[in-house]
């Protein structure tokens, strides 16, 4: 008997070794995606003016920036005076085999990813990277920082960019006691989606990025995929996918 156990216990190490790797698989968000991932998100409601080009390693999103919904005429900014939206065009190449990490990263400032109204996603955060712009909202003589749909352009009045869910995309496009429809993709390549989990109601299992993996309207095996939320932190905090952060000029 003292022969044989180290033997044993090598084989027990050996299936419990397997048996991992077997749930790993199942569970691992980015081995849930199907092969037409990439053809799947060019497939989404991109508006029409815009750009997209599906690569065999990126979809290339391209737009002037100015959504194909309505804008306010004025927007309020911090020094009391007040901006329009322009247009500038961008360019944004996002991986169309994403790769989950158990790693976070921290959203940038500036775009973090891109609407299928041709606007674009910001972090929750203002210029000061720590007050969130949802709950800052202020108005002067009438004029907004933030419009109803949570957004407002930059200061040169480029950029026009969501901090919390993009209500003028949502309202069109969500469906009451279903799930959100895909409304734009982080620069992980992950989908976006409105405040709905299944079944219409807000996610109870979002992580620290407001992600977790799921069935979705695209995606109906399950897949890794964020959702923006009525309350804080309202955008995206994190990525939950290896990503090239990019630098700020
Ligand atoms: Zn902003
Ligand atoms: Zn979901």
């Amino acid at each position: 008997m003292p022969r044989t156990l180290p033997f044993l216990l090598i084989l027990a190490g050996l299936s419990a070794c397997e048996a991992t790797e077997a749930d790993d698989t199942a569970t691992d968000p980015a081995a849930a995606q199907n092969a037409d991932y990439g053809a799947t998100l060019a497939d989404a409601g991109w508006a029409d003016d815009m750009t997209v080009s599906l690569g065999d390693e990126a979809l290339t999103l391209g737009d002037d920036g100015i959504p194909d919904h309505d804008v306010l005429e004025a927007y309020a900014l911090m020094d009391g005076t007040t901006t329009g939206v322009s247009a500038r065009a961008y360019s944004v190449e996002i991986p169309v085999t994403p790769v989950y990490s158990d790693s976070t990263t921290d959203t940038n400032m500036g775009t973090i990813g891109v609407a299928i109204s041709g606007g674009v996603y910001f972090n929750p955060y203002e210029g000061d990277g720590t007050s969130i712009a949802v709950d800052n909202n202020f108005v002067v003589d009438g004029v907004p920082f933030l419009d109803t749909c949570n957004a407002h352009p930059l200061p040169d009045g480029a950029d026009y960019h969501y901090h919390g869910v993009p209500y003028c995309i949502t309202d069109e496009v969500d469906e009451d006691g279903a799930h959100s429809v895909l409304i734009g993709v982080l620069l992980d390549g992950f989908a976006v989606y409105g405040p709905q989990g299944e079944g219409g109601t807000a996610p109870t299992d979002l992580d620290e990025c407001s992600g977790h993996t799921g069935a979705t309207p695209e995606f109906p095996a399950g897949v890794y995929h964020y959702h923006l939320t009525e309350t804080a932190p309202y955008s995206i905090d994190c990525y939950h996918g290896e990503v090239e952060v990019p630098s700020r000029p």
